[in-house]
């Protein structure tokens, strides 16, 4: 027999199935798992010994904003230190493609300077191609991208031209190695979107076989109808559904979690194919502007900035920001990203605290950063229960999205301050589970490779099997995240080899350069 052209030996190999560890050899030949056993007789080219460490398939992000950062930085840095091997990405309802008409990306991928350009599915992935991504990529389209590119920003449901012409587009991409679709009915222009809208292009994503993945348009006061409403659009497309962060928003609204928990069971029970996704923290971070009122971002980005540079309509901003804002509310929002030169000093402080140094309300402060920023300041949100989270994160059909863009400690993409999932999800959740504070470690690493693969199918990919992918995680028993708010930009550790499609990615914590992802179509 060839030798093998690697073997990691005698590592406690947990093969994402949810079943217990067993001590063996896998031995790979190119990109595939080869051999899984006894293999010391055997010859290899390479052999790393995984003696008291953990050997996993690679992670499985299912819920990335990578799009459009892995074409500035290839590597990959923060994810693949913790592990991941696979991001899904064009999540809540923006994809890097299609870029038609007059959709804008967010205002974070819109700030960076690209390496290329592309418009349509095909040439993003000849240009990531390329750039040769360290991860494999997988990407949903952004209903927000097909309707912006069809109809603008434009406040209203859609026409039937609009949306056959929203179909066509979806249709194509799917064509093009889509996975499916995904929505952010909280943000413009999705929000404007009636039920049928969505139903008729969840079909399409039904007929492919595809994912249909949801930011609802509510994860907190409205949680109950949103859910109703996306179980209400699965049961009528048939689609294979992913709830996106699910989440209870607000300390009033922690107590719904119980009520949405049934809901979707009973959906289960019904047949419906209804997953979820969670990061492992209970803040959330996007854009600060989400702070005001709706009518203010309801017409898009360009519209927006209008508003806050008339003195009027600022007042009215203002005002109606305080009213529906208690007091206490401003307290719990922190200062995420922010490039305007005279506000770097705060990134990552309480607005509170930003707010003091100003010499004006919280409120003020958020308006001057935001409208200064052009609404590229970030947000993060502490509103969520620990203890909700770990129940969530538990369930059975939930697994681990983090929600994030990729992001390096050097490099172009370190200079912003982003929510610490970024670098820490998936090591947070498996260190969680090494010290026994949710599912047991089997279970974990299940939640993280086999659960994703299947509902994203992903052929050959999730577990650790003969004629499978070699993505494959080694960590330690000492695994763990090092990213806080106040420190961000910091890799997880304790991870002894990363390797995606066979090859050697990250030894013992250190990137090698490799770069062996490719886009899965
Ligand atoms: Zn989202």
């Amino acid at each position: 027999m060839k030798p093998f052209d690697l073997i990691l030996s005698g590592g406690h190999v947990l093969d994402g199935s949810g079943a217990a560890p067993v001590q063996a050899d896998v031995g790979i030949h190119g990109d595939t798992i080869s051999a899984i056993g006894p293999l010391k007789n055997q010859s290899a080219l390479c052999r790393i010994d995984a003696r008291g460490d953990y050997v996993a398939p690679g992670f499985i992000d299912t819920h990335s904003h990578s799009d459009a950062y892995i074409l500035i930085e290839p590597s990959a840095a923060s994810k693949i230190h913790q592990g991941v091997t696979t991001e899904i990405t064009g999540q809540c309802g923006a994809s890097a493609a299609p870029l038609l008409g007059d959709y804008k990306m967010p205002s974070d991928w819109r700030s960076m300077t690209y390496p290329g350009a592309w418009s349509t599915l095909e040439e993003y992935k000849l240009l990531l191609a390329e750039r040769r991504p360290a991860v494999n990529i997988a990407t949903l389209t952004g209903h927000n991208t097909l309707r912006a590119g069809v109809m603008g920003y434009a406040p209203r449901p859609s026409t039937p031209d609009e949306q056959n012409a929203m179909t066509g587009l979806l249709r194509n991409c799917l064509r093009q190695g889509s996975r499916g679709l995904s929505t952010g009915l909280l943000y413009p222009p999705g929000k404007h979107a009636q039920l049928e809208e969505v139903v008729a292009l969840t079909r399409v994503v039904a007929a492919a076989d595809g994912v249909y993945a949801t930011h609802m348009r509510s994860e907190g006061d409205q949680l109950i109808e949103a859910l109703t409403e996306t179980l209400e659009i699965a049961r009528q497309s048939k689609v294979r559904l992913q709830i996106s962060h699910l989440k209870t928003s607000g300390a009033a609204n922690w107590p719904l979690l119980e009520q949405a928990v049934a809901l979707i069971l009973r959906a289960r029970r019904e047949g419906l194919r209804v997953m979820a996704d969670r990061y492992p923290y209970t803040a959330a971070c996007t854009d600060l502007d989400v702070l005001l009122p709706d009518w203010v971002f309801a017409e898009g980005p360009i519209q927006e900035l209008q508003w806050l540079r008339d003195p009027a309509a600022r007042t009215r901003i203002r005002e109606e920001t305080l009213a529906m804002r208690s007091e206490n509310y401003w307290s719990s929002v922190h200062i995420g990203s922010t490039w305007h030169p005279d506000q770097l000093a705060f990134k990552g402080k309480p607005l509170t605290e930003v707010a003091s140094f100003l010499g004006m309300h919280p409120v003020d402060a958020a308006l001057l950063l935001i409208e200064r920023d052009e609404l590229k300041t970030g947000g993060i949100f502490f509103g969520m229960s620990e203890e909700n989270m770990w129940r969530i994160l538990a369930l059975p059909f939930v697994m681990i999205g983090s929600d994030a863009s990729l992001r390096a400690p050097a490099g172009p993409l370190s200079h912003d301050h982003p929510h610490p999932r970024a670098y820490g999800t998936f090591a947070k959740f498996l260190r969680a589970s090494l010290d026994g504070q949710t599912v047991s470690l089997p279970e974990a690493v299940r939640k993280m490779t086999a659960l994703p693969a299947q509902q994203f199918n992903l052929p050959r990919r999730g577990l650790i099997k003969e004629g499978f992918f070699a993505d494959l995680t080694v960590f330690s028993a000492q695994a763990t995240d090092t990213a806080t708010y106040e420190k961000p930009h910091s890799p997880a550790t304790g991870f002894k080899a990363v390797l995606v499609n066979g090859q050697i990615t990250l030894k013992d914590d250190r990137l090698t350069g490799e770069a062996a992802g490719c886009f899965l179509s």
